[in-house]
């Protein structure tokens, strides 16, 4: 099956992108997933194109037009029905691996992509739209947002990774970050690999990695560690003095 991907965009251009190399490029190539593009100003009604106008109540910037959005929204609905349309937005809901897993095990996305200051409101009451964000950062569209939500929800398509569990063992697939890793050589700059990973013993390796998996969500993470563990959060620069003191 193809992963369908719809973009909906005022820059078409940005697409595939950076997607066009690595795995994700190979994958294209293969027809592990599909791109569509869609110009949201071929859905303008007027003879000048608009897509935007200024805010109602005034202030800075532009606003995407609703009857625009939503005619470029319905055209890629009818074309892909089994597709979510997710709008990018810092107001949306935090992306999570989660998630991601969940998308990449259906039928393709649709993605609409914000730009000035961002979308009329209305569009999300009167359209089924999940409003996703990627971080709280505020980028200048919503375009590096889907190449960010589609390129991880590619290389967990069957067939794009070598190794089938590369993608279950990662960082928050159970919940915690990932454990570190070292590769040769053994020794670089007075620093060593740590004796266990050099043992061959399976079974220590795995209890090392466990417990550094633990321990540095703890301290980097306390909001998943108190997730996955039920445990109180502390705040992370009390948990990092902790560790500190601790290291000391
Ligand atoms: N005025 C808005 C920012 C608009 S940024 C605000 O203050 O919230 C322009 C576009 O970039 C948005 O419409 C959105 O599509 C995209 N964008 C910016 N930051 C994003 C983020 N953290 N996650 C997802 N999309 C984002």
């Amino acid at each position: 099956m193809t992963f369908a991907a719809t973009i909906l965009t005022l820059y078409p251009e940005m697409f595939p992108g950076p997607l066009r190399t690595s795995l994700a490029g190979r994958a294209l190539e293969e027809q592990r997933w599909s791109l569509d593009t869609v110009q949201i100003r071929d859905f303008a009604t007027d003879r000048h194109r608009t897509v935007d106008d200024t805010p109602a109540g005034g202030g800075a910037g532009m606003v995407m037009k609703a009857n625009v959005l939503a005619a470029a929204i319905d055209h890629a609905r009818l074309h892909r029905p089994e597709c979510p349309v997710l709008a990018m937005t810092p107001r949306g809901k935090p992306i999570t691996q989660a998630r991601i897993r969940e998308l990449s095990q259906g039928s393709g996305v649709t993605i609409l992509c914000g730009r000035f200051e961002g979308f009329d409101e209305r569009i999300f009451e009167t359209r089924d739209i999940e409003e996703v964000s990627v971080g709280d950062i505020v980028l200048s569209g919503g375009e590096p947002a889907a190449l960010m939500v589609l390129d991880a929800c590619i290389r967990l398509l069957p067939g794009v990774m070598g190794a089938p569990d590369s993608g279950t063992e990662e960082s928050f697939e159970n919940g915690l970050l990932e454990y570190p890793h070292y590769t040769r050589p053994q020794e670089w700059e007075g620093r060593t690999i740590p004796e266990v990973l050099r043992s061959g013993d399976h079974a220590r390796i795995a209890a090392w990695r466990k417990q550094r998996q633990e321990e540095d969500t703890r301290l980097r993470r306390p909001d998943l560690w108190e997730l996955h563990s039920g445990a109180p959060v502390q705040s992370a620069s009390g948990a990092q003095r902790k560790k500190k003191e601790t290291d000391q």
